[in-house]
């Protein structure tokens, strides 16, 4: 009997220690896994985080159909891509009468009086328009150059580029102005010329302007060269566009016609 209990005892003893190291094993598998899947996460989170920040650099980009709330300062308006139809200015009265979008009127009232505190006579001679307000313009424009004996079709192409056609223009939109030196107000390509012009052109990116129809860029605007005319983009767009020394189209990636 004695020698049945110690049997049976060696055996439970041995089972007892078959489990124990059955389970040792287990538990061993079981750490070292977790280690390689926690190991594995890690080395995987990297290009996973990469690839989320992709997106997020496209995102900047604006989106045509739908832009984001900040975009809506990047909006292209020009010969080839007309006023949204969902465009609608915010519009604060300024104290000569003109009016101009709210999303750049503190912008501009700090660069008018930085431009003046700097020694200089800024004078807004044109803000947001209505279409027929712009139609006013472009009919004027095509009257004069007929007058002048081009053909009507001829004028209106000519008209264009100095007056855009009437829901192409930036001044729609509320976020362009044209500034002339109160000394010199011709819209010609002297007022580059101007004191107050060579302030405005070195330093509106400070205020989120942007100098919009550059001499040499007319075939990516589509418009002529014009000294006095800035369009508010946001101060961080307008500081990349300055240094970078390229037009609103250029920098949206919209060069091409
Ligand atoms: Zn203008």
């Amino acid at each position: 009997m004695d020698y049945e209990r110690e049997r049976r005892r060696k055996k439970r003893y041995r089972e007892a220690m078959r489990n124990r190291i059955i389970a040792a094993v287990l538990l061993a598998g079981i750490i070292v896994g977790a280690i390689f899947i926690i190991k594995g996460c890690k080395k995987d989170d990297a290009p996973v985080d990469e690839d989320q920040n992709q997106p997020a650099a496209d995102a900047v980009k604006p989106v045509d159909d739908q832009p984001k709330v900040d975009d809506e300062l990047l909006t292209l308006v020009n010969p080839w891509n007309p006023l949204p139809d969902s465009w609608t200015p915010d519009l604060v009265t300024l104290s000569d009468g003109r009016k101009i979008d709210s999303r750049c009127y503190e912008a501009f009232e700090e660069m008018m009086d930085a431009c003046k505190a700097a020694g200089y006579s800024p004078f807004l001679c044109s803000a947001y328009r209505t279409q027929e307000t712009q139609q006013g313009l472009y009919d004027n424009k095509v009257q004069r150059l007929v007058d002048s004996g081009m053909s009507e079709e001829e004028a209106k192409v000519e008209a264009a580029k100095a007056v855009a056609i009437p829901g192409t223009s930036e001044h729609q939109l509320g976020l362009a102005v044209d500034i002339v030196d109160a000394n010199m107000q011709d819209l010609t390509d002297e007022q580059e010329n101007t004191a107050t012009q060579k302030w405005l052109m070195a330093n509106s990116w400070r205020y989120g302007f942007i100098h919009r129809y550059p001499n040499d860029k007319t075939d990516i605007t589509g418009i002529i060269y014009e000294p006095w005319h800035y369009r508010y983009v946001g101060k961080d767009a307008a500081q990349d566009i300055f240094n970078r020394d390229i037009t609103l189209e250029e920098y949206l990636g919209k060069a091409e016609h």
